[in-house]
């Protein structure tokens, strides 16, 4: 069975007993049940990852010893922006939740002219923060050793001053047929995917993307949910430029 993966906060390393604690010590006591001596693998993530052994429990804590520094298989080699249009509440949430499992480099919130969440700057604060927290609890979930950046709010205008430094800015449009290029095309090092909010992107903003060169791209006949079509877009381009098709 393929060695364990566990998050430990990168303060931790630096001690001489470094801990895991948390939710993530109960789920090693209680539900794995590893016993001392056990060989575990430690993300701190900003991309370091380490084989260690579980050398004792205490209350809330599972004490480690590291042993040395580990190759890392669970980064993309594909550098992954999802700017996404401002959604409600637990929609973004959940979205980025999903999309750090789906291996992104970076979260970028989207005002856009049919944005209805526009937060102020303190809500936006701490919705930064629970972003971020959302990200730490995904990459310990899924054995990421790396947490995404996440952006503060940009408008669609900044999306696309950034869409122009990367290999390829895709504009997911319902009103184009045109598929994502595939890798026989184009083998992109960055890609950008930018989508709507709940009511769409204007057909203004349609035609500054397309001035500005971004690809057009259709996810098919369907309609999606902005939080489908997060989704899907994010494991499409995972699929064809990233790593999906490889296993753990
Ligand atoms: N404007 C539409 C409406 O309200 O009927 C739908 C917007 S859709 C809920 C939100 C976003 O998801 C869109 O702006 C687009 O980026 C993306 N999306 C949804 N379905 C899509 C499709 N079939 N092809 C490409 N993008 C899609």
């Amino acid at each position: 069975m393929a060695i364990r993966r566990f998050y430990i906060e990168p303060e931790q390393l630096e001690k001489q007993a470094p801990r895991i604690t948390g939710r993530q010590a109960s789920h090693i006591r209680k539900v794995l049940r590893l016993p001392e001596g056990e060989a575990i693998v430690l993300v701190n993530g900003r991309g370091s990852v380490f084989n260690a052994r579980i050398t004792g429990f205490e209350q809330g804590a599972v004490r480690v010893a590291v042993e040395g520094q580990a190759e890392d298989h669970s980064e993309s080699g594909l550098d992954l922006t999802v700017a996404q249009g401002f959604l409600k509440e637990a929609k973004m949430d959940d979205l980025l939740r999903q999309a750090t499992e789906l291996g992104i480099t970076r979260w970028i919130p989207v005002i856009t002219e049919r944005t209805v969440a526009r937060p102020d700057a303190g809500r936006l604060k701490k919705r930064i923060e629970r972003w971020r927290s959302i990200a730490v609890e995904a990459i310990k979930q899924c054995g990421r050793s790396t947490i995404p950046e996440i952006y503060s709010t940009y408008d669609f205008s900044e999306v696309l001053d950034l869409a122009e430094t990367v290999d390829l800015p895709v504009f997911f449009w319902e009103n184009t047929d045109s598929p994502i290029p595939s890798p026989s095309v184009t083998r992109p090092g960055s890609v950008l995917l930018l989508l709507g909010p709940e009511g769409g992107f204007t057909e203004n903003e349609a035609r500054q993307a397309e001035k500005r060169g971004l690809r057009f791209a259709s996810l098919g006949p369907r309609i999606l949910r902005a939080e489908t079509a997060a989704v899907a877009a994010c494991s499409l381009a995972q699929y064809l430029f990233g790593d999906l098709q490889k296993s753990p």
